[in-house]
């Protein structure tokens, strides 16, 4: 039986599909799951100061190691009941069987959840390791978009790499696996964190040269403090500018001012691909809204109708 038809709120839940198909470009902020009460009153700070500029959705990530994922589903279900905004559940395939997907993809329908990012995960422990699938689970991203759309009627999207997936040996496999998971189903993307938009355009160019229109929507990470050059490379593999980090070395000791070049070199960022009539803005807050909102303002974003 399919899943997904019983809420009580698909009245009101948009699907990402179709508030891409408006034509606007749109604008959204991904938070990470609370993993402890403290996590939760700063999340929820956070999603308040967000609901306020009506963005088109929001995303929660799902935990790596399975520590945050029952804090997942506790505040996406959340956020579908007690607030305005549209949530993306992510959810990813590692250590479940997908009797346990299943399950997860029925609450998130209970809730009234209409969309979902489907990632295969990394190996718990060493990002960089073997992939190993659960033994009754999903071994690809592809075969999750399958099992959530056999499972009802939701919006999937799945994640794309602006600088290929770092597992990925060439350009030409990598696109090839990206198409696959869009033929099985995948109405939208959102990439992973990058610095150039060349790399971002470079990606799109060669989706749509094997025939893929899937919306790729890029993810858009400001720097904010010097701890991050290092952390942001290893989380994301992406390529952090050299230029930056020489700017923001040479203000290390002044917090506001490594702030602030972080947040103009986001707000050019998201211009220059704005330009280029991107189909969406996504911003990976870290549960803090205030470095994102601004950069959100300097965007004139906080005026449009
Ligand atoms: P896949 O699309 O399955 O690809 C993984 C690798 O396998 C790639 O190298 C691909 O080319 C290759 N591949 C794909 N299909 C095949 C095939 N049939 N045969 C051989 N090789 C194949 N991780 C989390 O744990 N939780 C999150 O909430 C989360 N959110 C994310 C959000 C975004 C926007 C992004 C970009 C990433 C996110 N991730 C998250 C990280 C993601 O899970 C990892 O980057 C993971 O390594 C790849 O996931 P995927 O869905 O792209 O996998």
């Amino acid at each position: 039986m399919a899943l997904g038809t019983a809420s009580t709120r698909t009245d009101r839940a948009h699907t990402v599909r179709e508030l891409l198909a408006s034509g606007k470009q749109s604008y959204s902020f991904e938070f990470a799951a609370p993993k402890t009460e403290k996590g939760e009153r700063t999340l929820w700070n956070a999603i308040r100061r967000i609901e306020a500029v009506a963005p088109t959705f929001v995303s929660v990530t799902y935990g790596a190691g399975g520590t945050s994922r029952d804090g997942t589903v506790r505040a996406t279900e959340r956020i579908a009941t007690d607030t305005t905004l549209t949530p993306v559940a992510h959810l990813t395939a590692v250590n479940h069987s997908t009797a346990e997907l299943r399950n997860i993809i029925g609450q998130y329908a209970d809730a009234g959840i209409r969309n979902m990012l489907a990632l295969r995960g990394d190996p718990p422990g060493d990002p960089m390791g073997e992939w190993v699938k659960h033994p009754d689970g999903l071994g690809y991203a592809a075969d999750l978009v399958e099992l959530i759309k056999e499972s009802g009627d939701f919006c999937v999207g799945v994640a794309a790499f602006p600088e290929m997936h770092p597992r990925s040996t060439d350009w030409d496999t990598d696109v090839a696996h990206f198409v696959n998971k869009c033929r099985a189903g995948a109405d939208f993307a959102i990439t992973q964190m990058f610095f150039y938009p060349e790399d971002y355009f470079r990606l799109r160019d060669r989706v749509r040269a094997a025939g893929c229109p899937t919306p790729i929507i890029p993810e858009i990470m400001p720097v904010t403090n010097v701890r991050q050059i290092e952390r942001f490379a290893q989380l994301s593999n992406a390529a952090f500018p050299p230029e930056l980090a020489e700017r923001i070395l040479a203000v290390k000791d002044d917090p506001a001012a490594v702030r602030s070049i972080g947040i103009e070199y986001a707000t050019d960022l998201c211009a220059r691909l704005m330009a280029e009539d991107v189909p969406g803005l996504h911003f990976i807050t870290l549960n803090h809204s205030t470095a994102t909102l601004e950069i959100y303002k300097n965007l004139g974003l906080h005026q449009r109708s």
